[in-house]
């Protein structure tokens, strides 16, 4: 699926870039993460072509690893505890920063 499968909306704030889709839309000053109308813009596109994402769950950038990256096949639905596995929870010092992706 491609992003011309998304809302007017949503599909109008980005930019398609290889195979990352990148948001060109408002992105939130204190973390970086794209937003729309006060929501990530990677949970509303992932919810718009992939579903709902089950309560409790966060979005990771397995592909990627670009925060901006809206791509909802870039992003996993995973337990937090998973995310800070992911992530490599009690690491080195990036780990603050890495929880952001
Ligand atoms: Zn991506
Ligand atoms: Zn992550």
């Amino acid at each position: 699926m491609t992003a011309d499968a998304l809302p007017p909306e949503l599909r109008s704030r980005i930019e398609v870039s290889g195979e990352c889709w990148i948001w060109i839309g408002e992105i939130r000053k204190s973390d970086g993460r794209p937003i729309f109308k006060k929501a990530y813009a990677y949970r509303l596109t992932y919810e718009s072509l992939r579903g709902p994402i089950p309560d409790g769950l966060v979005l990771h950038h397995r592909t990627c690893k670009r925060k901006r990256c809206v791509n909802p096949w870039h992003t996993a639905a995973i337990t937090q505890g998973d995310h800070m596995r992911e992530h490599g929870f009690g690491g080195d010092a990036n780990v603050g920063q890495a929880l952001k992706t």
